[in-house]
């Protein structure tokens, strides 16, 4: 079976958490330079009007499903992926793979004191993490940043610049560094600093993390608006599927 599903354009990595962070590991011991890219419904949306976008997400080396939308496109179109990948779970994940492995990471986004509170948390979470570079997303010049990423020999990058500025950065450096593993992650930064609380257990059973981030957030309904049209193009792909 194929490894990958494309759903309105954007081919996802069948993989569950668990294979994602193998699979990123994989990359990481094999060197050169990768793209990951964790994908929600919007992220799709506006990938359909953006042409650098799509080149961004067609060079990515995997790209895993962070979104219940996804997911629900996926069964509707008859190829149900295993399980939403949140890029805050991976994340987390990562670091400490990254402190077991001794692969030097770098993280670059959010504001200046979530980032100085996540540098105190990752010390004292795992204490063998390597920190080869850490810079709050907040400067004037982004292409700095990139040369400095490329002085510290970081093996995995982690970028917190919201989506999809974090991918253009990723894809837009890319040819200055050697063998790293570069994700954008979101607000992940925001959460794992603890400057900002994660939906309840029981909202991310259900698949209503979103909404919870929707209440937190108001400001966030502009970028939810893409949803119905998501939903709507995606029972479009299905009725000509099943007229085939
Ligand atoms: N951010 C940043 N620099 C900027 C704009 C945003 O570092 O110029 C950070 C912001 O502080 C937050 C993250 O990017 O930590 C965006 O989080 P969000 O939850 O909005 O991510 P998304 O849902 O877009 O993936």
């Amino acid at each position: 079976m194929d490894r990958r599903f494309n759903i309105l354009g954007v081919d996802f990595d069948c993989l569950d958490r668990h294979q994602a962070q193998q699979a990123i590991a994989a990359l990481v011991d094999h060197g050169g330079v990768h793209q990951v890219i964790t994908a929600n419904a919007e992220m799709v949306m506006a990938s359909r009007k953006d042409a650098r976008l799509q080149a961004v997400f067609r060079q990515a080396k995997l790209v895993v499903a962070d979104g219940v939308g996804v997911i629900l496109a996926s069964r509707m179109l008859g190829r149900p992926l295993p399980q939403r990948v949140a890029g805050v779970d991976l994340t987390a994940e990562l670091l400490r793979c990254a402190a077991k492995q001794g692969w030097p990471v770098y993280l670059f986004g959010a504001r200046p004191e979530v980032m100085a509170a996540l540098e105190r948390r990752c010390r004292a979470l795992y204490p063998d993490l390597r920190l080869a570079g850490t810079q709050h997303g907040f400067v004037t010049e982004r292409s700095q940043v990139a040369q400095d990423i490329a002085r510290s020999r970081a093996r995995l990058l982690l970028v917190g610049l919201g989506a999809p500025a974090q991918e253009h950065f990723i894809f837009d450096h890319a040819h200055l560094w050697q063998d790293l593993v570069a994700m954008g992650v979101g607000g992940s930064f925001d959460i794992l600093s603890a400057h900002k609380a994660r939906a309840p257990g029981w909202m991310q059973r259900y698949g209503l993390e979103w909404l919870y981030r929707l209440l937190r957030e108001p400001r966030r309904y502009r970028r939810q608006l893409a949803l119905p049209a998501f939903f709507l193009l995606v029972l479009k792909t299905r009725w000509f599927k099943g007229k085939r």
